[in-house]
């Protein structure tokens, strides 16, 4: 995933993050080592096409993605909330997204998905383009087998075919999509939304994003009198 000199090697992790939580920020951090990013940006979604809509206002969403950020071990500003989609029409479409990301600055991009985000990404709109224009990085995400994760990358063919007897596969014009199956943490933000909203105190959420919760009162979190 090498860039050539004086092109940045960015890292976009796009989601609805309602909220951001302890499995994405490890996710990111780990990434950005073993892919050795320049950038990875959170991208929250304005409006998801692909999932009910959010509970959390895209200004709130954005917010808790940036006291966590703050709250991580100091990765020299490589880790950066990005509110692009805020200025696209909506719903926001990952192809729009990096096509917008690209007018801004010609570096190499890797879109960074779960295992989950993976089996759907075939209903993605414009799919064939996005996975023209960027590398694949896919995390583990539990209960899904890697046999279905490696069924799955293969059957993107042509986009992607699998690079023998490598664990990478390669697609159109170099591009390349790995499988990093070495991070698991079992955490969903539609638990935690479960988890507060019957006021248990969900373990793997960062502390600045519950301090940002508990202020504004989100997701029906209410405090013991
Ligand atoms: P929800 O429970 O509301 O569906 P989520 O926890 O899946 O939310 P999203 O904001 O939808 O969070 O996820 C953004 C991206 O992060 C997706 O690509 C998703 O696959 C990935 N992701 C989320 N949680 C994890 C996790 N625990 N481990 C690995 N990847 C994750």
């Amino acid at each position: 995933m090498a860039a050539p000199d004086g092109e940045l090697t960015v890292g976009l992790f796009g989601g609805t993050f309602d909220p951001v939580h302890q499995g994405h920020l490890d996710v990111a951090l780990h990434v950005l080592d073993r892919c050795r990013l320049d950038r990875l940006l959170f991208i929250p979604a304005l409006l998801p096409p692909h999932k009910r809509q959010p509970v959390a206002s895209f200004a709130h969403r954005t917010a808790m993605i940036e006291a966590a950020l703050a709250g991580c071990p100091d990765t020299g500003g490589r880790l950066r909330c990005s509110r692009i989609e805020a200025e696209l029409p909506p719903p926001s479409y990952t192809v729009n997204t990096v096509q917008a990301l690209m007018r801004e600055g010609r570096h190499r991009y890797s879109l960074i998905i779960g295992a989950d985000s993976l089996l759907d990404l075939p209903h993605w709109h414009r799919v064939d383009d996005l996975l023209a224009l960027v590398d694949l990085i896919v995390v583990k995400r539990e209960a899904i087998a890697a046999a279905t994760v490696e069924r799955a990358l293969a059957a993107l063919a042509p986009a992607f075919a699998r690079d023998a007897g490598r664990e990478r596969w390669l697609g159109r014009d170099g591009r390349t999509a790995i499988y990093l199956d070495d991070i698991e943490l079992p955490v969903s933000s539609s638990a935690i939304r479960e988890e507060l909203a019957r006021g248990t105190m969900p373990a793997l959420l960062p502390p600045p994003v519950l301090a940002h919760i508990r202020r504004h009162h989100l997701y029906g979190w209410k405090e013991s009198p």
